[in-house]
C-alpha cells in the first residue's frame, strides 16, 4: 500500500495540520480512536475541536469527511476557519464545535464509503425499523458487480447501463441507484444494515458536544455534485422545521431547500429519494435544540464522468489492488472528482464556503 499512498493525500499529514490549528487556536480537542489503520498502518480517528464555553447556549458546528474523501476540502474548510477564529474573540454565548473526519477510513483509503462499505449519508437510520425497499436497484446491481474493468463483460455491463440511461434518462437512473440500498452489502450506495462507527460516534458527539444547546448552527461539508468550484448551501430534510425558516431569513436566496422522500426530486445533484441522511439524523437526535442544519455541496465535474469514478472504485474495492498500475489510475480519478487539484476550484470554494461560515456566525452572535 505503501508507493502509492504517499504520493496520494494523506489522513495523517492532514489531521496533523488540524490539530496543530486547534492548537493555535487555542481550542479544547477530544479523541475518537478508529478500530481500524489506514493504508500506512497510521492510527485513525475522528477529533472534536471545541472553542468557547462547551455549556454556552448557542453553537457554532461543522462537520467533516461524511463521504471520506470529501474530507480534505472539509478538513481544510475548518483549517481556515480556525486560523480566523484566532485572531478574535467569541461572545461568552457561543462555542464553536468542528467535527474533523468523522469517516476517517475512508478519508485515509480514498474511498467515498467507510469501513464497511457502507455509504454514512445512507446510514443514519433506526435498523429495528423496516429499511427503505429499493426495488429498482435489482435491476441496476449486476453492472456493480461486473468482474472485469474492460473486455466483454464490462462493454456489456456498460451497454445495460447506457440503455436504462436512455430509457428513463440520467437523472432518474441516478435516483434509482443513489437513492441507497440495504440489500447488498457488495453493491453500489450501500446503507449498511446496522449502525456503522462513524455512525454510532455522531451521536455520541451529538449528545455530548451539542445537547443541552438552545440554538445551534450546523454544517455538513461535501463536494462532487453540483457545477465546478461552486459551493452550494443546503438545507436537506424529510419534512419541514422552525429553524428552517430562520436559516432562509438569514441566507436568503443563497439557500438552496431539498425535501428527500420517495418520490422527491430536485436538480442539486444530491438524491432527494435518499433516507439516512445525516441532516436528518442530527435533526432527529436533538429536538430540543432549535438547530439549523445545513450542508455545503462543492461542485467539480459532472455526474456522468463523477458515477464512472465511483463505479471504477467499487471495482476496485471488490476485485482490484489499489497498488497497481490501474488502481493508482482510479484513485487517482477519484481524488481528483472529489478533490480538485485546480488552484482555482480549491480558492473558489474556500472563499465561497468562509462567507457562509461568517454570514452564519455572524447571525448566530446576533440571535
Ligand atoms: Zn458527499
Amino acid at each position: 500500500m505503501e508507493r502509492y499512498f504517499t504520493k496520494a493525500p494523506g489522513f495523517t499529514a492532514q489531521r496533523e495540520r488540524f490539530i496543530e490549528a486547534v492548537r493555535v487556536a487555542g481550542a479544547a480537542l477530544t479523541e475518537f480512536q478508529h478500530p481500524m489503520r489506514g493504508p500506512r498502518g497510521e492510527l485513525l480517528a475522528t477529533d472534536v475541536a471545541l472553542i468557547g464555553d462547551p455549556l454556552a447556549p448557542k453553537r457554532f458546528i461543522v462537520l467533516s469527511g461524511t463521504h471520506g474523501i470529501e474530507g480534505y476540502y472539509g478538513s481544510e474548510s475548518q483549517i481556515t476557519l480556525l486560523h480566523s477564529l484566532q485572531k478574535r474573540v467569541l461572545p461568552a454565548d457561543v462555542c464553536v464545535v468542528m467535527v474533523h473526519l468523522i469517516n476517517p477510513w475512508g478519508t485515509a483509503w480514498l474511498r467515498r464509503v467507510n469501513e464497511d462499505n457502507v455509504d454514512l449519508n445512507r446510514n443514519y437510520l433506526a435498523f429495528d425499523k423496516p429499511l427503505l425497499d429499493n426495488a429498482h436497484y435489482e435491476a441496476f446491481h449486476e453492472i456493480y458487480l461486473c468482474r472485469d474493468l474492460d473486455g466483454p463483460s464490462r462493454r456489456r455491463a456498460d451497454e445495460r447501463l447506457a440503455t436504462e440511461i436512455e430509457r428513463l434518462g440520467l437523472a432518474t437512473v441516478m435516483s434509482i441507484v443513489e437513492a441507497g440500498q440495504y440489500a447488498h452489502a457488495d453493491g453500489i450506495f450501500f446503507g449498511g444494515q446496522h449502525a456503522t462507527w462513524s455512525n454510532r460516534t455522531l451521536r455520541a458527539i451529538a449528545k455530548r458536544f451539542m445537547e443541552g444547546a438552545h440554538t445551534a448552527m450546523c454544517f455538513d461539508l461535501h463536494t462532487g455534485a453540483g457545477a465546478f468550484g461552486h459551493a452550494m448551501l443546503m438545507a436537506v430534510a424529510q419534512e419541514t422545521y422552525p429553524a428552517l425558516g430562520t436559516s432562509r431569513s438569514i441566507f436568503g436566496p443563497w439557500l438552496y431547500t431539498v425535501m428527500t422522500g420517495p418520490a422527491a426530486t430536485t436538480d442539486s445533484g444530491i438524491a432527494a429519494t435518499a433516507t439516512g441522511y445525516t441532516s436528518q439524523a442530527l435533526l432527529d437526535s436533538l429536538p430540543g435544540v432549535d438547530l439549523m442544519q445545513l450542508v455545503i455541496e462543492c461542485g467539480t465535474y459532472d455526474s456522468a464522468r463523477g458515477h464512472s469514478a465511483l463505479r471504477d472504485d467499487h471495482w476496485l474495492h471488490l476485485y482490484g489492488d489499489p497498488e497497481d498500475a490501474t488502481g493508482r489510475r482510479i484513485k487517482a480519478a477519484l481524488a481528483e472528482h472529489f478533490y480538485p487539484a485546480d488552484r482555482d476550484w480549491r480558492e473558489l470554494t474556500q472563499l465561497r464556503t468562509r462567507q457562509i461560515f461568517e454570514r452564519g456566525l455572524a447571525a448566530l452572535q446576533a440571535s
